[in-house]
């Protein structure tokens, strides 16, 4: 057993779940910062509204009377200030959101559907590991059909071949089947901010190809293999932070207008 085993908080139990993967594969080198480092990736507009959002369903969902008032009562029991660079921009997302969720609950009233759970939490056993992860909504049809759904809150929809690609619902089909003892019929990714959801499906030979992937990542991760993906730097969190980046902070172009005059000035 690897050193990481056995230094995880997992009472030697060591789990895998889809960030974890996800964050292993876009660079092992991040994955060492996020989970073995303890290095935390800075909260941003989007992630603080992204939790405000899901946090707000889940109690929504959770209680009966499901009115209007009772959503945007909510909604301000949710709301996460961090991560706003002005109270203006707060703002503006706040009201992006009111707007978000009154499209939501028109859809949510003239929907047949009995909705099961919302942040369901599972635990499943891939080969010696333990595999997590939450699905953030299962509904069921009067048909006696299933419904999964993941959220996303940001604004662009994506096309239907990254929905297709997207390794998170296919562990969502995989705990379904072997978990929840159910098939889902329908898989989607619910696009708030347009209300619109976009489906797809999961085969059995994606749900082996899924497992393989994290199973391969768990060994990696137990070998401590963190061999840096540095293809990805531009686009990391801790690009200006990382050892292995390739990205080097430049000075503010009138500091360096500055520093090259102070460098003339100097020669002369
Ligand atoms: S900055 Fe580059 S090398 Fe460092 S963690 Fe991010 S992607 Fe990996």
């Amino acid at each position: 057993m690897g050193k990481q085993l056995r230094r995880n908080n997992y009472d030697n139990e060591f789990k895998i779940s889809y960030s974890r993967v996800n964050a292993y594969i876009f660079c092992p080198f991040r994955y060492k910062l996020i989970y073995i480092d303890n290095l935390h990736t800075p909260v941003n507009s989007d992630i603080s509204f992204g939790h405000t959002i899901h946090k707000t369903l889940e109690q929504f969902h959770s209680q009966k009377g499901k009115t209007w008032n009772f959503l945007m009562e909510c909604y301000d029991d949710s709301w996460k200030s961090g991560g706003f660079l002005t109270p203006i921009s707060a703002f503006e997302y706040y009201l992006r959101g009111q707007k978000m969720l009154s499209n939501y609950f028109n859809s949510f009233k003239q929907s047949d559907a009995e909705i099961l759970y919302t942040e369901k939490n599972f635990d499943a056993n891939i080969g010696k590991y333990k595999f997590v992860g939450i699905i953030d909504r299962i509904d069921k049809y009067p048909d006696g059909t299933y419904e999964i759904m993941d959220y996303k809150t940001h604004s662009k929809v994506w096309n239907q071949e990254k929905v297709d690609k997207d390794l998170q619902l296919t562990f969502y089909a995989y705990a379904c089947k072997t978990i929840f003892g159910f098939n889902p019929d329908r898989i989607c990714i619910y696009f708030l901010s347009q209300n619109k959801k976009v489906y797809t499906a999961r085969t059995q030979q994606d749900i082996e190809n899924a497992i393989n992937i994290s199973m391969t990542a768990a060994e990696k991760i137990a070998e401590e293999n963190w061999t840096p993906n540095r293809s990805h730097c531009q686009q990391c969190d801790f690009k200006y932070k990382c050892r292995n980046s390739i990205c080097v902070r430049r000075p503010p172009k009138t500091a360096q207008k500055q520093q090259e005059q102070q460098t003339i000035v100097q020669k002369t």
